[in-house]
């Protein structure tokens, strides 16, 4: 037999109904998918007529009355070949790429999938029972198309209506889907996913009645001394919904501090002031622009959520996306833009990719550099930040080693007398006096008998009591290289390192004591141990070892 050669075709009866089912459980991207193409649509022909001063805007019109949502774009327009070439092929590339993911995707992953397929056009579909196109072609000399169809498996092609070029897109929004022909939702979406694209979205009400107002007539009055008025009719205009150069993409010196702020305060509903910000700016060797800001912490570690808002050309793709995060930086807030990330692929292929390592290795970089020209240059500002951002540098150490490498000169930590030093510099100040731990509390009122024993001989203690130190201080125990580990003991934990010689108590028998102790509370594995705590105020004091209690939280935090 002759070798033959081919592609395969996907009958596009068998893939609509899967399509449409799997699409389900995120309707609102189709108003983002076609406001993208129209994007799309100016762009191409600003490239072709770069000199052309024609005003360029996408408008979105929902017309409840008619229960349509009209998406016109003054772009480029297609060709009736064009629209046989893109619109009606274009389901098969979409589609034959959705199918490969669709075998290796656990079924409960599948809301999170579509969003990031880029179905593009066909997603139209999902709220539509009709579809129609309006398109002319800025090109040679096109007649207008109009293309026409009720599933998205079979059309009609014939002569259109559009004079000049530009297409619009006319949905025909079904039964089910009909809170889509109210404005306020339409304009949600909008707000939500085309708040920052680069030509101007307008919103449109077609059913908007004229209203009625009362105008001042210049600076006339009534005889009572009231502004005088007259009836005006008001109609009501298309509403521009986005801003189309976002703070991200200006160049970082053309930015004030102040520009930072609002635009923070704006996108995150956060009426606080953030701590700090990042600018992040490559062109070169991938696009990236974004800006993190380091919140004020609100509530415990626990609870405390960042949100980095994650673009694609301006286009919002979805927050907090893990594959292209680094997770520490969860907690910041920000938006990231990555013109070239493949987001019409799956998940679990970002999670593998290359490229989206580099720019995960890039943030987390300019994060360190940035704690670290802090601590450098202005560490009396970096200390106040302290106590807000030492839950996500430590958190950070621990998810990522090179992290931690980039910044363990710039971890502090906060002492029993309000000052903050670094892990060396408590080396350096306490390590002579001590068994080279450092000594910690995590409950100042509770454990301040122990914390003078060790205040009172000049030794420092450093305060541990957020939820993430107990895992930091494993951390730091056991991580990585030998000359980074430090020991920490709680100040209730060991005397050892406070051994004194004294003659005080030489009389007392430590077994009798044991005994006594054993028998009062139960315990037969208690040791008592007698040993000299000099002048301190206390007569006894009950230790526990260190790695045992950690080991008892541990198990009753994680129930084990
Ligand atoms: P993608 O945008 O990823 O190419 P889509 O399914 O969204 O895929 O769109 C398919 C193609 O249809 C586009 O590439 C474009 O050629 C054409 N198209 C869609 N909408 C428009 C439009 N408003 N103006 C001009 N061409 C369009
Ligand atoms: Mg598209």
């Amino acid at each position: 037999m002759k070798k033959e050669k081919g592609s395969v075709s996907i009958d596009a009866q068998n893939i609509m109904p899967v399509i449409k089912r799997w699409l389900y459980s995120d309707k609102d991207i189709f108003l983002r998918e076609a406001v993208s193409n129209a994007c799309d649509a100016i762009t191409k022909f600003r490239m072709l007529h770069p000199d052309s001063e024609e005003a360029m805007s996408v408008t979105v019109t929902v017309d409840k009355e008619k229960k349509e949502i009209r998406i016109a774009d003054t772009g480029i327009g297609m060709t009736a070949d064009e629209v046989r070439k893109y619109i009606n092929q274009v389901a098969f590339s979409g589609a034959a790429e959705f199918m490969k993911q669709f075998e290796n995707e656990k079924p409960e992953e599948k809301g999170d999938i579509i969003g990031h397929f880029g179905l593009g056009f066909y997603s139209v579909f999902m709220v539509s029972d009709k579809v129609e196109i309006q398109t002319l072609s800025s090109e040679g000399e096109a007649d207008p198309v109009h293309w026409v169809s009720e599933d998205g498996m079979s059309f009609e092609l014939s002569g259109g209506k559009r004079k000049a070029h530009g297409t619009d897109i006319i949905l025909h929004i079904t039964d089910e889907e009909k809170e889509f022909l109210d404005v306020w939702k339409v304009r949600e979406v909008l707000n939500r996913y085309c708040g920052y694209m680069a030509y101007p979205v307008m919103l449109e009400d077609a059913n908007a009645k004229p209203v009625e107002k009362d105008v001042p007539v210049g600076d006339e009055k009534n005889e009572d001394g009231t502004p005088k008025t007259e009836k005006v009719i008001e109609v009501p205009k298309p509403q521009q919904i986005n801003e189309t150069a976002p703070l991200w993409l200006k160049k970082p010196s053309d930015c004030t501090d102040e520009e930072y702020k609002e635009f923070y305060h704006k996108v995150f509903m956060d009426f606080d002031d953030p701590l700090f910000w990042i600018h992040l700016n490559v062109d070169y060797p991938f696009n990236l622009k974004g800006i993190l800001y380091f919140p004020k912490l609100k509530n415990d570690f626990g609870t405390h959520e960042g949100q980095i808002k994650l673009f694609a050309g301006q286009v919002f793709v979805a927050d907090n996306i893990k594959e292209v995060i680094p997770e520490f930086l969860m907690l910041l807030k920000g938006v990231i833009d990555c013109p070239d990330l493949p987001l019409n692929v799956s998940r679990s292929f970002l999670q593998n990719d290359g490229y989206v390592k580099k720019i995960s290795a890039h943030i987390t970089k300019k994060v360190a550099d940035k704690l670290n020209s802090l601590m450098n240059t202005e560490r009396e500002t970096y200390e106040g930040y302290w106590d807000d951002i030492a839950p996500f540098v430590k958190y950070g150490c621990i998810k990522d080693s090179k992290f931690f490498d980039m910044v363990k000169d710039s971890i502090l930590m906060k002492k029993t007398d309000g000052k903050y030093s670094t892990i060396a510099e408590y080396k350096a100040a306490n390590f002579d006096k001590t068994d080279k731990k450092v000594y910690y509390t995590n409950d100042e009122k509770r454990q301040a008998a122990s914390v003078k024993l060790y205040t009172d001989r000049g030794i420092e203690v450093a305060v541990m009591s957020t939820l993430i130190d107990g895992n930091f201080m494993s951390f730091m125990e056991y991580q990585g290289k030998e000359e980074d580990r430090v020991t920490f003991a709680r100040v209730d934990a060991d005397i050892d390192g406070l051994k004194e010689e004294s003659e005080e108590g030489k009389d007392l028998d430590a077994d009798k004591l044991q005994t006594l102790f054993r028998g009062a509370l139960g315990k037969d594995s208690l040791e008592v141990k007698l040993e000299s705590l000099g002048d301190a105020d206390m007569t006894a004091m009950v230790t526990e070892d260190e790695q045992m209690r950690r080991y008892k939280e541990m198990s009753r935090l994680y129930g084990q």
